[in-house]
């Protein structure tokens, strides 16, 4: 384009709202019109509702240990340690081992039970293995509902190990008993109840939440709720979530439909009725007629939900936080739309912008290694060939002694080199967990987890009212995808 053209491309308006912080933005993998959605449906529980997940755990967890005590295992000595493991971790049911994977399936990191595996036992362990999350070897920790079952398994595996479990159990029965045993906390009430008597110990609140989907609605977007919590929790977690933004008035007034124990996965594949909860009790009645708002439905599915409001699936998008339940399922079966609600997300990107400087001198000397790595291979051809008595290759002197002088030199410098990125790629690797480092990473490359959400998430965001920064009518765009190739052919 000529000069006179390319300016006169050039907007001459400055921008004059800010962009939202970095840690509350939408991250965007598919490109996303808002204005285009139509309704916008919502998990509950860590989505809407988001839960100090250190309370939360702990208290799933003492509920576990004490089920396992009664069943005669020998835990009293355990106790919840919320920093052991991280959401998008894998277990491995075959080894009794906590794994993360990069994007391929490679495992990158390993536990043993509660022991950080070495660099070298793990690759012992893992150099033919590949995370395949089809097979049934492997457990994905989904949500941040996982943090106290993966702490108790790792813990149960030291046992375990220890002798101390008998011998009925292994570590593939282990995963089984720990699961179960989380199922029975969580469905037997008292977790529950526990929650709704003091949900301020356990509730985040977010006071941008209410604006955010008032927004929406007035911008003719229908909103829904879908979760998998029964009537009787949900109830008193949306009225302590909203009450504070709302007054008096009923949190029910924001949606246009609510659905309860509406068992997601199946929710977006299967045909299950819907049936109308009538009071607190839990009294139900079939659906008779069309749906209405204000009324509570339980169980459905999402052709319901579809054909209520009359839209395609593209035309609706759906908020959760389980990378499988929420946003798997929902895109590839139904072609919704999806945002991953990714909390720890917030953390992470301060982080990594406070290390953003560090993170560039460390990019810069791994390119410096790369030259000399590079250097270094060409001189050891040229030696082979003159042993060969080929021609050495161009730019590098044909003698011996000078290549092994050079040789010699290049060796100290990359030793060099290596001693001052080592430390700072220990500090990369830190970021968002100590142990287990970025969500989205494993090493330089994306994490297992990071495919997963790129495969079925539209879009990621640590938290469901930064939508109010997007507004109801703003444009995501993906990003230019980077390639491998790309910094060749930008010059460098
Ligand atoms: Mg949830």
């Amino acid at each position: 384009m000529p000069a006179d053209g390319m300016k006169a491309a050039m907007s001459t308006v400055t921008p004059a709202v800010p962009p939202p912080p970095p840690e509350r933005r939408v991250f965007c993998n598919r490109t996303l019109n808002m204005r285009s959605i139509r309704a916008v449906g919502f998990d509950m529980d860590y989505t809407l509702v988001h839960y100090d997940e250190r309370a939360w755990e702990a208290r799933a967890y003492a509920h576990v240990q004490q089920h396992l005590l009664d069943a005669g295992l020998p835990v009293a000595g355990l106790r919840f340690r919320p920093d052991l493991f991280a959401r998008g971790l894998v277990l491995d049911r075959a080894l009794g081992n906590v794994v993360k994977a990069n994007r391929f399936g490679y495992v990158t990191q390993a536990a043993h039970g509660t022991q950080l595996l070495d660099h070298e036992a793990q690759r012992r362990v893992y150099s033919q293995v590949w995370v395949d999350l089809s097979e049934p070897r492997w457990v994905f920790l989904n949500t941040l509902f996982s943090l106290s079952e993966a702490c108790i398994y790792g813990q149960l595996v030291d046992l375990l190990d220890a002798g101390e479990l008998g011998r009925e159990l292994d570590y593939d029965k282990l995963v089984d008993l720990v699961g179960d045993t989380m199922n029975k906390a969580h469905l037997e009430g008292r977790l529950k109840a526990e929650i709704i008597a003091d949900p301020q110990r356990f509730v985040d609140l977010d006071p941008l939440l209410v604006q955010t989907l008032l927004d929406l609605r007035q911008a003719g977007k229908k909103l829904f709720l879908a979760t998998n919590s029964e009537w009787h929790y949900t109830k008193p977690m949306m009225a302590w979530t909203f009450a504070p933004s709302l007054g008096s008035a009923d949190w029910k007034g924001l949606f246009d439909l609510i659905v309860v124990q509406a068992k997601k996965p199946s929710f977006f594949d299967g045909n299950a009725p819907l049936t109308e909860v009538l009071d607190d009790a839990g009294t139900e009645r079939p659906v008779d007629g069309p749906l209405r708002a204000g009324a509570i439905y339980r169980g459905g599915n999402a052709q319901l939900v579809q054909e209520h409001f009359g839209l395609d699936g593209a035309e609706i998008l759906y908020v959760g936080d389980h990378v499988y339940a929420d946003v798997h399922v929902s895109s590839q079966i139904r072609r919704w739309r999806t945002a991953l609600v990714l909390r720890e997300l917030e953390h992470e990107v301060v982080q990594e912008r406070t290390f953003a400087a560090e993170q560039r001198e460390l990019e810069t000397l791994m390119h410096e290694k790369a030259l000399l790595e590079h250097e270094q291979a060409t001189l050891r051809l040229a030696l082979q060939r003159l042993e060969h008595g080929a021609a050495v290759p161009l730019d590098v002197p044909a003698s011996p002694s000078l290549l092994h002088e050079r040789l010699r030199v290049l060796r100290s410098a990359t030793e060099a080199l290596d001693l001052r990125i080592a430390p700072m790629a220990r500090r990369s690797g830190q970021i968002g967990h100590e142990h287990w480092g970025p969500l989205l990473r494993a090493g330089n490359d994306k994490s297992r987890l990071a495919r997963q959400i790129e495969r079925h998430a539209d879009v990621y965001t640590s938290r469901v009212s930064n939508l109010m920064h997007l507004t109801p009518f703003g444009y995501l765009r993906a990003a230019r995808g980077s390639l491998p190739h790309d910094e060749a052919a930008m010059g460098r």
